[in-house]
């Protein structure tokens, strides 16, 4: 298998279902074919592709790792353990699924659905967050695996604990580990691995100005760790009962013309976001600290976090459009 398209994939599937990662990859590949092709990209563009597919430090680190490996290696991944793992945004889950599927090294991987399968198979209640209870299934795993053949079986326990020993309900009466399997000879396969406790969901509310002169709409990049480099509209704190009032604003004066856009709610991490946005058409332009003026056929081809790109939507798709002198 070719090493960069293990790379991406592997990276796109982390935390990211199957169904919905095939047509982002797709998309790459069309874009970017080869290593070479993604580090010469501009990174704008890589998030742009990465747009909806969420946790974007994941794309950031692959543009960043492309250059790396470029600089380094003359655009050839390494496949040594130590070299793979001081590239960026390579971790050892990655590592171990480069080695493994295209370079055929034998070694362990361990994903979420290996966790599961090893910590029932041998009844431990382990910790993965505890580097030493992983080393214990890594340990484990290195006594299972076969000489021959190694990345089959890698490969064949990810898709077991994927397709049968599932999280609920596993499907224990068609599992060829049956026999061997301590959790189920004791009837509570469930209650492996040690449960994690799921962090509290923070409701943010958030008024959101998207401010337009003439053919031109306000924007920012961001800069703090979760969004960065995404584009967004002015925004500032709200709560759940809210109503707009603009004589707090510095800039009402200049406003022409405001209209609500439909609301926006959208989930990322354990936050739950709703958006209450507006169009605000002015007279002319203002100046916000870290925000600037883009013409609206730039903005398009920005990358967007969710919650803004759904509002920009909106703004090119709506009845509303038509208001607008574009
Ligand atoms: Fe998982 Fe059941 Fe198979 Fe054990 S027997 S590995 S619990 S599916």
């Amino acid at each position: 298998m070719n090493p960069y398209r293990v790379w991406v994939s592997e990276v796109m599937l982390q935390q990211t279902q199957v169904s919905t990662v095939i047509p982002y990859f797709n998309k790459w590949m069309d874009l970017f074919p080869t290593l070479e092709s993604l580090a010469n990209s501009p990174l704008d563009i890589v998030l742009k592709v990465w747009e909806g597919l969420g946790y974007y430090s994941r794309a950031r680190n692959l543009h960043k790792g492309a250059q790396q490996v470029m600089e380094k290696y003359q655009g050839r991944l390494p496949s040594d353990e130590k070299s793979l793992l001081e590239i960026s945004g390579i971790g050892p889950y990655t590592c171990s699924a480069i080695r493994s599927f295209a370079f055929q090294e034998k070694c362990s991987l361990i994903d979420g659905n290996v966790k599961r399968v090893i910590s029932r198979l041998f009844e431990l209640n382990l910790d993965f967050s505890k580097l030493s209870d992983y080393n214990i299934v890594k340990e484990l795993l290195e006594t299972l695996i076969p000489e021959k053949d190694h990345w089959i079986f890698n490969e064949a326990l990810m898709e077991l604990g994927a397709l049968i020993c599932s999280p609920q309900k596993p499907l224990c009466s068609t599992c060829p580990l049956q026999e061997d399997c301590r959790a189920f000879k004791s009837s509570h396969p469930e209650d492996f691995p040690l449960k994690k406790e799921r962090k509290k969901t923070i409701h943010l509310y958030r008024l959101l100005l998207l401010f337009q002169h003439d053919s031109e709409i306000l924007l920012k990049q961001e800069s703090s760790k979760l969004m960065k480099d995404l584009y967004q509209f002015f925004y500032t704190d709200a709560h759940s009962s809210f109503e707009l009032d603009l004589s707090s604003f510095p800039w009402a004066s200049h406003v022409k013309q405001i209209e609500p856009l439909p609301l926006v709610k959208h989930a990322y991490t354990h936050h739950q976001a709703t958006l209450y946005p507006y169009w605000v058409l002015l007279n002319q332009k203002i100046e916000i600290e870290t925000y600037h003026w883009m013409p609206i056929s730039d903005a398009k081809t920005k990358p967007f976090s969710a919650g803004h790109r759904k509002i920009l939507a909106h703004l090119l798709h709506d009845q509303i459009t038509d208001l607008k002198a574009f």
